[in-house]
């Protein structure tokens, strides 16, 4: 398998906090040869649900994962099942898709997040949900006044009311630091993104999917039916769902030459904090919340009173470079959170996005290979839009129209530029938006 990154990208999950928060949850190696309707390639949050809805339906389906369970990006998260999933701005969505396309990809984000409230509420999922909605933060003066000026859109692309907070409204709420204003959308919710993920694996196990783990699909071709290598086995499929997001490899298949781009994001997971010390910061809000910058910054007080920060990882993956943004994440974390300087970080965590040219998410039929259907790119957004991917695609296999999918995430995604140094395109992008959020 060809892969974008170095080796270590691809390597142990690192010291993520959320492994330690679950049961064994370990899933069987495939051995020997099994028939099943439908294979699923990646056993995340996409393929999950579409395995969870599929065997609800009593299609028989089968999915496997290289690593462990929760090993991809849906164990290593940041836990905001939120809005998002494209990198469109909403006048392009508009260019691309007409009003009412842009009005359908903003109905879809919404329904993401319902059908993760759904999933949690129908199995019965303890994934300790907080947050109600999710709060934007301004970085500089500029970014407030952006910020009012956006509000009414939001409203009306989402159907809410935004709720704007002064600058000096903000500690009361326990959103204290360095902002000059928010705005709270209330849609959306917090959750440990582990356990929904291992809550989502036995709904789908008890709906009589098989999950295999340990089980890198190898080999990919179609002789009549779908045929799947494994190191240890062999699938034979009438359909197989591609459900490897930033994980994906270049060449399986090989449709998939260059129409991602895996970009890393990082995380770090304070000690449980005090009442006093989050006193201390002015942070005491329960609110999942991100800043205005364009390389933004995402954080959250979690119910155990442990602190997550996260924001964008290194170029690449080499150990040099892993350290390099491991000190940067912790310098942006003390500069943020001052009060904070000398807690002890004891998780510190990277994992891989997925980007794509188009700017918004692939779901649907892979053109020109029948039977191959593929759900990625939601742009570091897929809590919410990855499980919703996985409904839909429940339904596109079966046949059947489903709703709220979007023109936006039906077209075919196009070819990044530069092929196997596509990771080039970031470095003048990077630099921009650094030079934006001065
Ligand atoms: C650090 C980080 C923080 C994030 N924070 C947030 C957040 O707070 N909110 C949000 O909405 N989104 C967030 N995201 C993005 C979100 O986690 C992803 O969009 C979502 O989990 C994608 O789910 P997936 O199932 O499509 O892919 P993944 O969960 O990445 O799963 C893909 C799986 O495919 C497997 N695979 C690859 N190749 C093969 C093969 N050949 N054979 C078998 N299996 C294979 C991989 O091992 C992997 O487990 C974050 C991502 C990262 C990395």
């Amino acid at each position: 398998m060809k892969r974008l990154y170095e080796t270590p990208a691809y390597g142990p999950q690192g010291a993520c906090w959320w492994a330690e928060t679950v049961d064994d949850d370990t899933w069987p190696q495939l051995t020997g040869d099994l028939h099943t309707e439908v294979a699923v390639i990646g056993g995340g949050f996409t393929g999950l649900s579409a395995a969870r809805h599929l065997a609800r339906d009593g299609v028989s389906v089968t999915v496997l994962e290289a690593e462990h369970a929760g090993y991809g990006a849906s164990g290593r998260n940041g836990g905001f099942c939120c809005l998002g999933g494209a990198k469109a701005p909403g006048a392009l969505l508009r260019r691309r898709f007409g009003e009412d396309g842009a009005r359908d990809w903003y109905a879809c984000e919404r329904a993401a997040i319902d059908t993760v409230a759904r999933i949690l509420d129908e199995d019965g999922i303890d994934a300790d949900i907080h947050s109600e909605g999710e709060t934007l933060l301004a970085h500089s003066p500029r970014a407030w006044a952006a910020m009012q000026d956006e509000a009414p859109q939001v409203a009306q692309d989402y159907g809410v009311d935004p709720v704007l907070t002064p600058r000096d409204g903000l500690r009361q709420q326990g959103l204290g630091g360095p902002w000059h204003g928010a705005m709270t959308i209330p849609l959306g919710f917090a959750l440990n993104p582990r356990r929904y993920h291992a809550g989502l694996a036995r709904a789908a196990q008890s709906a009589g999917a098989r999950l295999y783990g340990q089980s890198p699909v190898t080999g990919l071709r179609r002789d009549g039916k779908w045929q799947l290598d494994t190191p240890q086995g062999r699938v034979t499929a009438d359909t197989v769902i591609l459900a490897t997001n930033g994980y994906s490899a270049e060449d399986l298949p090989s449709w998939l030459r260059a129409r991602t781009l895996p970009v890393q994001s990082s995380v770090i997971v304070t000690r449980p904090l005090t009442k006093d010390e989050q006193a201390a910061q002015g942070w005491t809000s329960a609110q999942m919340a991100y800043d205005s910058r364009t390389l933004l910054h995402y954080f959250r007080l979690m119910p155990d009173g442990r602190f997550l920060f996260g924001m964008r990882g290194g170029l690449r993956a080499t150990s040099r470079a892993n350290a390099a943004i491991a000190r940067q994440i912790r310098a942006d974390f003390h500069q943020l959170f001052p009060a904070w300087r000398d807690v002890e970080i004891t998780h510190d965590w990277q994992g891989l996005v997925c980007l794509m040219a188009n700017l918004t998410p692939f779901v649907g039929p892979v053109p020109d290979h029948p039977g191959l259907f593929a759900g990625l790119g939601y742009h570091g957004n897929g809590v919410a839009m990855a499980s919703h991917a996985g409904a839909l695609l429940a339904d596109l296999v079966q046949g059947r129209r489903p709703a709220q999918y979007p023109a936006a995430m039906q077209a075919e995604p196009k070819r990044f530029p530069l092929g196997p140094y596509r990771r080039a395109l970031l470095v003048p992008a990077y630099l921009a938006a650094r030079a934006f959020d001065l």
